[in-house]
């Protein structure tokens, strides 16, 4: 397992301000680190997500029996941060039957017609589950922070959109984020933050490898040019909505191996501290069993 002191410095401290040049995106997140090198961090990392796997396909099973919590991951990043990979990678592991994935896009006509919270209520995780959204009602306060206009669409009762706005519109979340942990469920949510360099290797990537044409999108191109007002937007969610009942890890991601463990790392240690149990046995129920039993026997 990941040491607590390189867990801990990803996690976004509530209520203090958040400046993303102060987390690395790279492998190299301390000099203990560095000095072990790229490669031997490479192979512990591997290691670290394998031993994590099988962790938390117990944990979930723990979780699916308990039927007392729910657990939401919430991811968030660039486009090419790697959010599909780190699903896939972390979750393979885990029993389908518990573990539900959804990918939220452009909202479409329906979705516009209810409040931006509708459709990701929809989707939330029920006992004993975990749900992963693959984006989230975060990119209320994201994409539409950036690009305003979108307001329009949502056809909201006339109003400023400046500074409170936003501010209400983060404490909103904080509010439906605090009765979700107040009715059990576990909130993760991870940011996984990537250079500006690494994504343009990546989009070069998706242009350059016929396997990956199908993920490349124009639109992708025309995000990029919002780079900085992407990272601002990132920065005030984070400082707004990282809290003592839902904190943001801010995952450094230039390095899928590093991303990963880390993520499984979290995921694993945060189910693991929720002290879960499997449900007591009646005496009633022992005596069912010792009757089945019994019956069975006499059969042969
Ligand atoms: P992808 O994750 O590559 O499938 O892209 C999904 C797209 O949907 C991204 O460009 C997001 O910015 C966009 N998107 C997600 N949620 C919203 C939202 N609430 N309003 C507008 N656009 C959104
Ligand atoms: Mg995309």
């Amino acid at each position: 397992m990941i040491k607590d002191k390189i867990l801990k410095r990803l996690r976004v401290v509530p209520g203090k301000g958040v400046s993303l040049k102060n987390f690395g995106t790279g492998w190299a997140q301390n000099d203990e680190l560095k000095d072990a090198g790229k490669e031997a961090v490479k192979e512990r990392a591997g290691e670290i997500l394998q031993a994590n796997r099988e962790a938390l396909s117990e944990a979930q099973e723990l979780l699916w029996a308990s039927d007392s919590h729910s657990v939401l991951i919430v991811l968030q990043g660039m486009d090419t941060a790697g959010k599909d990979g780190t699903i896939r990678h972390v979750m393979s592991g885990v029993n389908p039957q518990g573990c539900r994935v959804y990918s939220f896009g452009v909202p479409t006509a329906d979705e516009l017609d209810h409040d931006y919270f509708w459709r990701y209520i929809l989707k939330l995780p029920a006992k004993g589950e975990i749900g992963i959204f693959n984006r989230s009602y975060y990119e209320e306060v994201l994409v539409v922070r950036v690009h305003p206009e979108l307001l329009d669409k949502q056809r909201l009762p006339p109003g400023k959109r400046g500074k409170k706005f936003w501010e209400t519109r983060y404490r909103d979340i904080n509010e439906f984020e605090r009765h979700l942990a107040a009715s059990g469920t576990l909130i993760l949510k991870f940011f996984l933050h990537i250079s500006k360099d690494e994504q343009k290797k990546r989009l070069l990537e998706r242009l350059e490898n016929e396997e990956k044409y199908w993920k490349f999108s124009l639109a992708d191109l025309a995000e990029r040019r919002y780079w900085d007002e992407y990272q601002d937007a990132y920065e005030k969610m984070l400082e707004n909505t990282s809290t003592e009942h839902a904190p943001w890890y801010v995952i450094p991601a230039d390095y899928k191996w590093a991303a990963r463990a880390l993520v499984a790392d979290v995921i694993t240690t945060r189910i693991q501290s929720l002290d879960l149990h499997y449900p007591a046995v009646t005496p009633q129920q022992m005596e069912e069993i010792r009757r089945a039993r019994e019956i069975l026997r006499e059969e042969e």
